[in-house]
């Protein structure tokens, strides 16, 4: 049998060096080198123009007509400076990666090539097959990209790219950075309310986001040689390696050399294209590794982890390696993740999350700290569902990396101080009094001072200064999740306000009126918080005891969407209508369905045209050994025994793949989607998928290595 393996492993093996090539050993010579942003564009546009943009970006106010046009024509004369021929919106169409149609400069009707406000601000992709979930029918294939001058416009290979928001031609958002822009705007207009409380000079308040971003890197030829990682992003089948993460040696240790330069080379393009990329190292399994940029402003580090798995894809193509961004390319091993780590920061400079030395302004940041949890609390099922996702499933509650529990890990410092401000009771303030230390927050600073006690096995941490939300699938879209976190937080921030502001016309000391709203909050939402250890099954019972969810798959967590209490809070903040809450649901359905039905079909095709083939003709060579032996007389019943396993083996696999099959066709008639996902997850995904590959893994171990058609685990995993 030609074995496609060997080919590959040889292709693997026998790799030339790709060095790196920096244009300058120095960052701060080529970073931001392809981006319009604020710098360049004080250079292309005259005073007045440049300041009417900066203010507009920054106050996120509408650009107007003649401004786009001047900016459309500086754009363009850079660009072209640059080298660059066509332009793109550049859009996130709910299938989860980027997507862009390319125009040329140069339109056929002038000698000039041209470049108008009116390209820039707006344009009507062809549409018509990206994922509507049923608002636009395909025969209406209008929809718009709109500009969002909030994120730089940058230069990829010879294109000039348009951070743009991608709208129905009804005006419902069908993208992932449209309802991101609002729930990011609406978290501002709440947050900053309540600053005014504490401080009247902070008049904006914005997110920042910086994703940790973790991926396997495995070499093109092993990649293209198992149809499953082609197909599925994952493999189906492969028994552990003799020697997996048990060792824990790759974690920190030195980076393989094919992969630094890798490393190196992506980081340069990355660095080019304005993002701040900043940490490397391995991760936990062999071949994972991470990522990090600096933390940004959250609509533009959306957008650069979107392009920075863009620019990472396409930089490993010239390295021949293949990036897996999926959550669990290899069973055994540690799946992906990519933490978002998330603040608040004001105008004035202030970091809302960052406990401070002084009393005073730690309720500021008690105010913040403590209605991110309440709202983590209320809303833990809408967090949930906003990182589902068939990959993700297989990591969430899998018995390692987050819990599919939504708790908060605050460590022990901060949940004494939670304790105490709790039981510090009714508050009366007497003149002369240590207000803040009768209050209970006057200690808070000692717990800047020792935040070691990180815990990875939460799926939401505050981490010193920020909260880190690590459930996140390592290939989603941050702005799923964080339109939800910047949603709640905004939701749950006005209510605070409400009361507080009530309470204070009352004549109550306003920072009395602050404190007794966070106890309230304290003692409803205390059940979210949790130190100890996430993975083990003591939690499981122990958060099922607090009333906490523990949604196992996406079927079930997505139904969070659509509950009554969902679409109040998605209109009352006027992010989602309920129309476009539902159409999203249905992509998000559709897309479980397709993911799981495809890895259904994939393990069907191997095991008919891989693995039984490969087993019978193995097994073959085994019973000519077992009459052979049994001619000359010798003991053949180690051979025969191999020789029935094998069979009881593809036996298994005969009757399991045809009535997975059997089951998928009438499946596939269900017409409600919540049905058929649920259906492909309990009686596709969860009745057959570990047997089947159970049976395949042990066929691997029987099977005569020569023979095996699949790269193995321990081939893909250890190249140097
Ligand atoms: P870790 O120990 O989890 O790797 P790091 O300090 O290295 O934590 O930070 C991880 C990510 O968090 C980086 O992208 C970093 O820029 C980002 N980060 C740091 N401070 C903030 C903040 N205030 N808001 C948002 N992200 C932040
Ligand atoms: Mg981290």
């Amino acid at each position: 049998m030609a074995n496609l393996r060997f080919k590959a492993l040889e292709a693997a093996y026998s790799r030339q060096k790709v060095r790196p090539n920096p244009p300058s050993s120095k960052i701060s010579d080529y970073f931001g080198s392809d981006v319009f942003g604020l710098r360049t564009m004080e250079a292309y546009l005259s005073p007045d123009v440049y300041k009417r943009v900066k203010k507009a970006i920054e106050s996120g106010h509408k650009i107007g007509d003649d401004t786009a046009s001047a900016v459309a024509a500086a754009a363009k004369v850079w660009a072209m400076e640059k080298g660059a021929t066509h332009y793109t919106h550049w859009f996130q169409p709910l299938t989860g990666s980027t997507a862009e149609k390319h125009d040329s400069f140069f339109d056929g009707s002038s000698k000039l090539e041209k470049f108008k406000g009116a390209a820039l601000v707006q344009q009507e992709p062809d549409a018509s097959s990206f994922p509507n979930g049923g608002i636009r029918s395909t025969f209406e294939a209008r929809g718009y990209t709109a500009w969002d001058p909030s994120s730089p416009m940058f230069i990829h290979g010879v294109t000039l790219c348009i951070p743009t928001i991608f709208v129905s031609y009804t005006g419902e958002a069908l993208d992932y950075k449209a309802p991101l822009l609002k729930a990011v705007q609406r978290v501002d207009d709440a947050a900053t309310k309540v600053c005014q409380l504490f401080d009247r000079k902070i008049t904006r308040v914005k997110p920042s986001l910086g994703v940790e971003q973790e991926y396997f890197a495995i070499d093109k030829a092993l990649y293209t040689s198992r149809p499953d990682l082609v197909m599925c992003g994952r493999t189906v089948f492969g028994h552990s390696p003799a020697r997996g993460q048990q060792l824990d040696d790759h974690y920190f240790g030195a980076i393989p050399s094919r992969i630094y330069d890798f490393m190196q080379d992506f980081e340069c393009e990355a660095l080019k294209v304005g993002i701040p990329v900043s940490t490397r190292h391995n991760e936990v399994a062999p071949s994972q590794f991470e990522v990090a940029p600096l933390f940004e402003e959250i609509n533009v580090a959306c957008d650069h982890n979107q392009l920075l798995m863009d620019v990472m894809s396409r930089v490993a193509e010239r390295h021949n390696l293949h990036i897996l961004f999926h959550e669990k390319p290899f069973a055994g091993l540690n799946g992906s993740g990519k933490h978002n780590n998330w603040s608040l920061i004001t105008n004035t400079g202030v970091n809302l999350f960052q406990p401070s030395s002084s009393a005073r302004e730690n309720l500021l940041f008690l105010t913040f700290f403590v209605n991110t949890i309440k709202a983590v609390h209320a809303h833990a099922d809408l967090v949930r569902a906003s990182i589902a996702s068939a990959a993700n499933d297989h990591r969430l509650g899998a018995n390692e990396a987050p819990p599919a529990i939504m708790s908060v890990f605050i460590g022990s410092q901060l949940a004494q101080v939670v304790e105490e401000l709790e039981k510090s009771g009714n508050i009366q303030i007497e003149k002369g009094d240590n207000m803040y230390m009768k209050l209970g927050i006057d200690k808070i600073p000692e717990i800047i001072l020792d935040n070691t006690d990180r815990n990875r096995t939460s799926p939401f941490a505050f981490t010193g200064n920020k909260f880190e939300f690590r459930a996140v699938g390592s290939s989603d879209n941050c702005a799923s999740p964080m339109t939800i976190l910047n949603l709640i937080v905004a939701d749950q921030l006005n209510k605070f306000y409400d009361v507080v502001s009530a309470d204070i016309e009352k004549g109550t000391d306003k920072r009395v009126a602050i404190v007794k709203e966070l106890q309230k909050y304290i003692k409803e939402s205390k059940n979210v918080i949790f130190g100890g250890d996430g993975y083990s099954d003591a939690w499981v019972k122990e958060a099922e005891k607090r009333g906490l969810s523990n949604v196992k798959n996406t079927p079930g967590a997505l139904k969070a969407y659509l509950t009554k209490s969902s679409v109040d809070l998605f209109e009352r903040n006027n992010v989602l209508n309920k129309r476009e809450i539902e159409a999203r649901n249905e992509i998000r359905l559709e897309n479980y369905i397709m993911k799981v039905q495809i890895e259904s079909r994939i393990m069907g095709d191997l095991v008919y045209n891989h693995i039984i083939p490969t087993a019978i003709s193995y097994q073959n060579r085994l019973i000519q050994n077992a009459n052979g032996l049994k001619g000359l007389g010798i003991d053949n019943s180690a051979v025969v025994k191999t020789i029935s396993e094998i069979s009881e083996h593809i036996e298994t696999l005969k009757n399991s793949v045809t009535s997975m099959t059997d089951e998928r066709k009438r499946i596939n008639n269900i017409e409600h989607s919540d049905k058929k996902a649920s259906e492909y997850c309990d009686n596709i995904k969860e009745k057959y998928f570990d047997k089947i590959r159970y049976a395949v893994d042990k066929l691997e171990l029987l099977v005569d290595d020569e023979d095996w058609p699949l790269v193995k685990y321990r081939e893909m995993l250890f190249l140097r």
